[in-house]
């Protein structure tokens, strides 16, 4: 007799940089494994319009995955003053209930979960699948290497007494070379910040789950990967144990999402059509993730030093920061521009507001480089297409994925901040020069299309990744077939 399919539950964390690699990992485990996968979401976490999108480009795919959004309606006092990390942290406790019931319901109607698969943002949802004895696994979005410094935050908050950003020394991290204590994620630079608490709250939580999938393949972060997999070496006194590590990376889209507005609709055909018109690898995209923006005063040397590098560039700009995917509240970009920069660049470059389609933009063979602020889907992306990046970092954990992109993996150059992190447009002309023409630029090209090769490789029946995917689902089979009683309480 044929074996039940094994079922899985993913929660994402809210942010279009989680929900992406959380629906391409469920489009990955529906399509390449033959898992039936309930996405479930709270009402919350992600407009209206943005699930759509991704439902439909799931159902389409005719894959097995449900779309399950749960009516979370919680409310947090003050919630406009706290940081994104602190506001999403409580905004998981308050969801717990919820979470709970729509868990309940899928096993009253007899469907049983071999693995929860969430975000760490949401390592409150451990509270509710250790009642349900659902095994658990975290998503990281991120490096492997920020899974070690997540491990080893505990040590290095009883060794360095005060906060990161006044610590002026190189903090060691298992399987990194030192690191400044200033490219550690932002949450984590300020003792006296809630957001400090939160992220050492959700790290000393990953003890309590079964296993990591990271996103990020063994060749790329080899060290930090054999690190985490032999993992004594983060506690190797207290008995802890380190969950199982699985890189089952890259996982991203192959295709970018399609939006029913009208707006961003005809934008993707602008860009693509205007690409089409430009010699191959000449542009450069400009791009800062899903919400980033810069100040006036800094969009202002971006846009001389881009001028006077004489190259042709694909720049999407926003004036304040979003983190939705929809284009209302226009940026006016003539108020933003510098006078007169839109005509003087006309012929080499093309400014979007807001949102551009960055999987196309990135495989296009006239996109020569990647200006960007280093978040882990937008590097993973750009490493995947073989396009070398300037970096940028603005906020989370992208510091981090700069040192990693510049220092370990070589595939960028660096543009470089003064200590008030502002970059002047003498050096955003230097940068772009030098990744477009100079010897650096050859350099970290020619290694970004080695790790790309890398990349597909991993993903294929037998590669790394492949490997380590099938790992994890035999271990959600065994768990389905030796249930630790799911019994509702
Ligand atoms: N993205 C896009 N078009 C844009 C900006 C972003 O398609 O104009 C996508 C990008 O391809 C990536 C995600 O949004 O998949 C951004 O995730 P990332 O981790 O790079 O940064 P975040 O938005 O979380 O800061």
């Amino acid at each position: 007799m044929e074996s039940p399919k094994l079922h899985v539950v993913i929660f994402p964390s809210a942010g279009i940089g989680h929900l992406t690699p959380f629906a391409e990992l469920a489009k990955r485990l529906s399509e390449c494994h033959g898992l039936s996968v309930t996405f479930m979401t709270c009402q919350w976490m992600f407009s209206s319009h943005l699930i759509a999108a991704f439902s439909e480009r799931m159902a389409s795919a005719s894959l097995d995955i449900t779309f399950v959004q749960l009516p979370a309606d919680v409310e947090i006092e003050g919630a406009e003053l706290m940081k994104i990390e602190t506001r999403i942290s409580k905004l998981m406790e308050k969801s717990k209930g919820s979470v709970e019931i729509g868990l309940r319901s899928l096993l009253d109607s007899g469907s049983p979960v071999s693995a929860f698969i969430t975000d760490f943002f949401c390592s409150a949802m451990f509270d509710v699948t250790a009642k349900l004895c659902i095994p658990t696994y975290v998503f990281l979005t991120s490096p492997a290497s920020l899974l070690s410094l997540m491990l080893s935050i505990p040590k290095l908050v009883s060794e360095i007494p005060i906060s990161f950003k006044d610590a002026d020394f190189p903090v060691e991290v298992p399987g990194l070379p030192p690191i400044s204590s200033r490219d550690l994620p932002t949450p984590l630079q300020d003792r006296s910040d809630e957001a400090f608490f939160w992220f050492v709250h959700h790290f000393s939580r990953l003890r309590e789950i079964k296993g990591v999938l990271l996103n990020t393949f063994e060749e790329l972060e080899t060290e930090p990967i054999k690190t985490l997999v032999e993992g004594t070496i983060f506690n190797p006194t207290d008995g802890h144990r380190i969950p199982r590590v699985y890189p089952v990376g890259p996982v991203i889209s192959s295709s970018p999402l399609e939006s029913r507005d009208k707006l961003l609709q005809d934008r993707r055909v602008d860009c693509l059509k205007w690409l089409d018109n430009q010699p191959p690898s000449s542009v450069l995209f400009v791009s800062f993730g899903s919400g980033g923006a810069l100040p006036e005063a800094q969009v202002t040397e971006l846009a001389l030093g881009l001028e006077a590098s004489r190259h042709r560039f694909l720049w999407v700009l926003r004036s304040t920061p979003t983190r939705v995917f929809q284009p209302s509240k226009e940026t006016e970009l003539s108020q933003i521009l510098p006078e007169g920069f839109e005509s003087r660049t006309r012929d080499r470059g093309l400014v979007v507001p807001s949102w551009a389609p960055q999987i196309p933009v990135l495989s296009h063979p006239s996109t020569g480089g990647f200006l960007c602020h280093c978040g882990w889907n937008s590097s993973l992306e750009s490493i995947s297409h073989g396009v070398p990046m300037i970096t940028w970092p603005l906020f989370a954990e992208q510091r981090m994925n700069k040192f990693l992109l510049v220092n370990e993996f070589k595939v960028a150059i660096e543009a470089k901040m003064e200590s008030d992190g502002f970059i002047r447009r003498e050096e955003v002309e230097r940068v772009v020069r030098e990744l477009m023409e100079g010897e650096g630029g050859r350099r970290v090209r020619a290694r970004v299309r080695e790790l790309k090769e890398k990349a597909r490789t991993a993903l294929e029946e037998g590669g790394s990744s492949f490997t380590a995917m099938a790992a994890a689902v035999s271990e959600w089979r065994t768990n389905a077939e030796s249930p630790t009683a799911i019994i509702a309480m």
